[in-house]
Order: structure tokens, then C-alpha cells, then sequence
């Protein structure tokens, strides 16, 4: 007797958007179980060895995949695999997993374990969700060294028939590549958020994936119908047949939607009455940068620089960097990339160069406070943007700025570092435009002096709402009070593009308010001149902004900065805008 499939609905992340039906295939990725035993003290050098040979093993595996794939999806993706290189060539995977052995008196297999988990705390405790996601890196690859030292190799998921949805505990990036597209429709993982390299690849194949589903491999069964919601992170599990006619019916609208999308990719980024807007990405490795363009984008309004300096125990030197920024800026010309300096801090950890146990990590040594005390690390960033600056059109500014003293002494480094290069002889961009990001507070409230002393402004949002508002951005518990369209953040818009514009400068936006399709009006109303955002997000920013005439947009920004609350604002977009711009906003 066949038992009746169980239906269920299951709520998690979005992970890469679209809708997807078909049948479920539930791979077993789960973890090796692990045992711990003493070792006697003449056998460590035993387990060290052991460890040795399995390290060299993964990277040979490794290096087998990237060689394979290199021909079957070309190199752009292959940046996850060399990370993973990368991390299996890190030393100090040795170090740590060696000294466990040995202090501990412990099996290799154990002691690669622990290291994991003191990896993970380091990386769980980190303020920025992109790099929390990047301890499932260091995870995935301490799995495939343990899979060698139990002579268990790594093998690639199944071939199946038809068009399944893969359901996994958790699926490592070679796995996605490894994934043959034609016959996967959509993708759920138990772990994951939406930085995952899972979600990251997903979105990249234009699979449709829901990730940190939790127990989905524990609900759903092999041959499960499942209609999964890639955007708002949802799967129903043997839907009724009402609920798999809406999912039905919103899948063809939504392919229909994304064809329509990507007729707009090469029609300017300007409104019905000409006036044009920069729409450009966000992005932390040069890999990321065909997506841009991809998706009808014009160059890297926001190059953050710091992953460069992180999970590392040694800083980047001058050529390194110039290598990563050169390769930036190649990889985006014609277009122009605008490259911020190294903002870490906080939670964003560089361990050889954080000042320990701040009360207030936030509000501490952290950003342009952190270059400037570190003048020599500072210049050498400098001297690496200013040399690569001369392949392609290139803009540099400072991250957290919070005076007229702080920006003049960042802006003292950077003639220091050109006066050095001057010595030094070769060639660099000396006169480079160099802006600052807004948000910090005391810099709107001084956005018209600090206005005279640069080339442009480029607001981060993420930040100006977390310290607006006095609300961390990364607490969960107080993410409903994170509000974008708070009064006083619309404010605080108005002051920043009036004032660049009495100057004669440029203003942008470069945090997440910029990639919300639902904020165009305003801030085009408003007079912002480019926005910057992650590549994914633009397609849906440019259809709303082709449809929104900047008279209108100028009249919707003036009845919204005439609200008291939030939640008026967001009613008075919700009602009237979409009434006059209804199609663009699902
Ligand atoms: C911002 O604060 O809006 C921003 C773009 O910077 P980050 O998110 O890197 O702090
Ligand atoms: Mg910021």
C-alpha cells in the first residue's frame, strides 16, 4: 500500500528568486560522525602526517574539479573553488589542527572537528552577514579533508531524470557547479542564508533556491511534490491542488516578468522625460563584475575592499592589492568602479590589527579610524588604488567619515601616498576623484561643508539607518524598528542631495535602499544621481525608474518627506504608487 505523501509548508529564506515545481530528490549531504580518542604522544607525529597526506589529497580532488569545470561553465565561477584552494593551502589549518593533536593528545579526525568549531565561533560572531556566511566555506573544506582522512571521497550528487528539486542539508558551492541545470528546477538546503555561496551560485544559474529551510530534509521525502517560492523563501510540501494552481499561475508570471526584464538590459537607465540615472553594482570580488553588466548595469558603484584583508594572517601587500583592484578595474571597463577603503572594524575582524574588547564595537575603532591610525597600511591601500587607477575610470572614498578634520587627514594620506609614488617613479592617477560615504549622522548635519571638500558623496544607508536610529543593524530583535522610510532618514536624504548639489557634486547611494525598486520614486524624486546596488537587484530598479517620469517622482518625494511616520510613508507608496506604477512592482 502506497502511503499518503504529508502536506506541509515550510518557511525559510529566499535564496535565488523564481518559482519552481517538480518532484523532490532528497540527497544525503549530511556530516560524517566523528569520534574522539587519545593517542599516545610517540603516535602524534602519526596523526600529523595523516593529516598532511589527506590535505594534499583534497587539493588534488580539488584542483581535478576546477580543471573539469573550467571547461563545462568557464572561469567565472570558479573563484569559489580557488577560495576553497586558497583555504586548503592556508598554514594555518596545520597549525591549529596540529596543535590540537598535539596538546590535546587527540585523533586527527577530532582535532580537525574542533578547529572547525573555533573557526565557526570567530566567523558567527561577525556583524556582517556575508562574512558570517564565509565560515560555511572554512566548513565545507575542513568536510572534504575529513572525508579523505576517512577514505570516503567526495563524490558528486546524482544524475537524475526530469526535473527535480534537490533538497539537501546543505549543498557546498562544487556541488551547485557540479549541478546539471537542465535537469534541476529548483534547489532547498536546511542551512544557508541568503550570502550563502549556495544561494550566491543559485542566483547566478538563475535557479530557484529557498536555503535555511531547517528541517526540510527531515519533512520532505524522495518523490514529494514541492512548489518552492525562491523570493519569499517558502515551499509547500504535496500542495492541494488549489495552491499548485497559484504557484502555477505565479511561476508563468514570473517568467514572463524575467523575459520582459531582460529586454530592458540594454535600454538606457533614464526616465520617460530624460533625465538618466546611474544604476550600478555592489561587489566584493572581480568575479562578481560580469553580473553587472549582465543584468544592465554600468560599472562597481560600491567596491568593498575589505574581504581582501580578512580570514588572513598576513595583511595584503601593495601588489596584491593591486593585482585585486587592477583586476576589478579591468573586469569593469569601460565603466567606472569607485573603490572604498578598507572598512573594517567592529566585528569585521582583522586580527593583527583590531584593537581588543571594545564596549562599543560600532561605535569604536573601526573604518577610516582604523586607516588612520594605521597610516602605513592605509598608504599602502592608497598606493595600490592610485597605481591601478590608471587602466580604467576609477573613483576612491572613505568609509564613515564623521568630520571635516577626519576627511582632511584621510585626504592628507592620499597626497602622502601620491608624493611616495611621485618618488618612486611609474605610473598613477594623481588627480583620482575621491569622495566620502555618508552615514554618520554628524556628516549630514555637515553635508554642506563637507561638500566643498570633495568630488562626491555616496550614502550608505545600511549604516546612516543603524546610527539615525540607534539601531543595530545586525540585531534581529529590533529589525522592525530599522525603518528605511523614517522621517528622519528622508530627511537626512533631502539635506545630503541638496547639498552635494549645491556644491556642484555628484550624489549616489550605495547601501540597500538604493536596490529596493519600491524606494525609486523617492529617491529619484528626491535628486539622487546614481544608485548602486547588487547586480541582481538592478533589472527591476531600471523597469520602475523607465516608467517614472522625475516631475512625478519630485512630487512623490515631497509627499513623503511631508509624513510624520514609517508606516504613512510606506501606506501613502504602498496605495498611490503603485496605483500609478502598478506593473513594476511585483
Ligand atoms: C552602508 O552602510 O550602507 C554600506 C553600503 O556599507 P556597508 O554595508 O559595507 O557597511
Ligand atoms: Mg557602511
Amino acid at each position: 500500500m502506497v502511503s499518503a505523501r504529508i502536506k506541509s509548508v515550510l518557511h525559510g529564506t529566499g535564496g535565488s528568486p523564481g518559482i519552481a515545481i517538480g518532484t523532490a530528490l532528497v540527497v544525503d549531504r549530511t556530516h560524517l560522525q566523528v569520534l574522539e580518542f587519545s593517542i599516545p604522544p610517540e603516535q602524534l607525529s602519526d596523526e600529523i602526517d595523516r593529516l598532511l597526506l589527506a590535505l594534499e589529497h583534497a587539493r588534488q580532488e580539488l584542483r581535478r574539479v576546477r580543471d573539469e569545470l573550467s571547461t563545462q561553465r568557464g572561469p567565472e565561477h570558479l573563484y569559489v573553488i580557488d577560495a576553497h584552494l586558497l583555504i586548503l593551502e592556508d598554514s594555518m589549518i596545520v597549525r591549529e589542527v596540529a596543535g590540537f593533536i598535539r596538546d590535546e593528545e587527540i585523533n586527527v579526525e577530532a582535532a580537525l572537528r574542533r578547529t572547525t568549531h573555533k573557526f565557526l565561533q570567530h566567523f558567527a560572531a561577525m556583524e556582517d552577514e556575508y562574512l558570517r556566511e564565509r565560515g560555511r566555506d572554512i566548513e565545507i573544506v575542513m568536510e572534504r579533508i575529513l572525508h579523505h582522512l576517512v577514505g570516503n571521497h567526495h563524490h558528486p550528487l546524482p544524475l537524475f531524470s526530469g526535473k527535480s528539486i534537490l533538497v539537501a542539508h546543505d549543498l557546498s558551492p562544487t556541488d551547485i557547479l557540479q549541478l546539471d541545470t537542465s535537469s534541476v528546477a529548483g534547489v532547498v538546503t536546511d542551512l544557508g542564508g541568503r550570502n550563502s555561496h549556495t544561494a550566491i551560485l543559485a542566483r547566478a544559474f538563475e535557479i530557484p533556491a529557498t536555503v535555511g529551510m531547517g528541517t526540510a530534509t527531515t519533512v520532505i521525502s524522495d518523490g514529494d511534490l514541492l512548489a518552492i517560492d525562491g523570493v519569499r523563501g517558502v515551499v509547500e510540501v504535496n500542495p492541494d491542488e488549489e495552491t499548485l494552481a497559484s504557484y502555477l499561475l505565479r511561476k508563468r508570471r514570473y517568467d514572463y516578468q524575467e523575459q520582459e526584464l531582460n529586454k530592458l538590459r540594454d535600454l538606457p537607465a533614464e526616465t520617460p522625460d530624460g533625465h538618466a540615472v546611474l544604476l550600478q553594482g555592489n561587489v566584493e570580488f572581480a568575479q562578481e563584475i560580469p553580473a553587472i553588466a549582465a543584468h544592465g548595469g554600468q560599472g562597481v558603484g560600491l567596491y568593498r575592499t575589505e574581504l581582501l584583508f580578512m580570514n588572513r594572517e598576513t595583511l595584503p601587500d601593495e601588489e596584491e592589492q593591486y593585482e585585486a583592484y587592477a583586476a576589478v578595474i579591468r573586469a569593469a571597463a569601460p565603466y567606472p568602479v569607485c573603490i572604498r577603503t578598507l572598512d573594517v572594524g567592529g566585528d569585521k575582524l582583522i586580527s593583527t590589527l583590531n584593537p581588543a574588547d571594545e564596549a562599543n564595537p560600532a561605535l569604536g575603532v573601526r573604518a577610516v579610524r582604523l586607516s588612520l591610525r594605521e597610516p602605513e597600511l592605509f598608504r599602502t591601500q592608497l598606493r595600490a588604488i592610485l597605481r591601478a587607477a590608471v587602466l580604467g575610470p576609477t573613483r576612491l572614498f572613505f568609509p564613515m567619515i564623521s568630520g571635516i578634520q577626519e576627511l582632511r587627514a584621510a585626504k592628507e594620506c592620499l597626497r602622502e601616498a601620491k608624493r611616495e609614488l611621485a618618488i618612486q617613479g611609474g605610473s598613477y592617477d594623481d588627480a583620482i576623484e575621491t569622495g566620502i560615504m555618508i552615514e554618520i549622522p554628524s556628516a549630514v548635519l555637515i553635508a554642506d561643508l563637507l561638500a566643498r571638500e570633495v568630488d562626491f558623496f555616496s550614502v550608505g544607508t545600511n549604516d546612516l539607518i543603524q546610527y539615525t536610529l540607534a539601531i543595530d543593524r545586525a540585531n534581529e530583535q529590533l529589525a522592525h524598528l530599522y525603518e528605511p522610510l523614517h522621517p528622519a532618514i528622508l530627511r537626512s536624504l533631502k539635506i545630503i542631495v541638496d547639498a552635494a548639489h549645491a556644491a556642484g557634486i555628484r550624489a549616489c547611494i550605495c547601501g540597500e535602499m538604493a536596490g529596493d525598486p519600491e524606494y525609486l520614486p523617492i529617491l529619484l524624486g528626491l535628486g539622487f544621481d546614481e544608485l548602486s546596488m547588487s547586480p541582481a537587484a538592478i533589472p527591476r530598479v531600471k523597469r520602475v525608474l523607465r516608467r517614472c517620469p522625475k516631475s512625478q517622482a519630485e512630487q512623490v518625494a515631497a509627499r513623503a518627506l511631508s509624513c510624520v511616520t514609517a508606516a504613512q510613508v510606506e501606506d501613502y507608496l504602498k496605495s498611490e504608487i503603485t496605483a500609478r506604477f502598478s506593473e513594476s512592482f511585483d
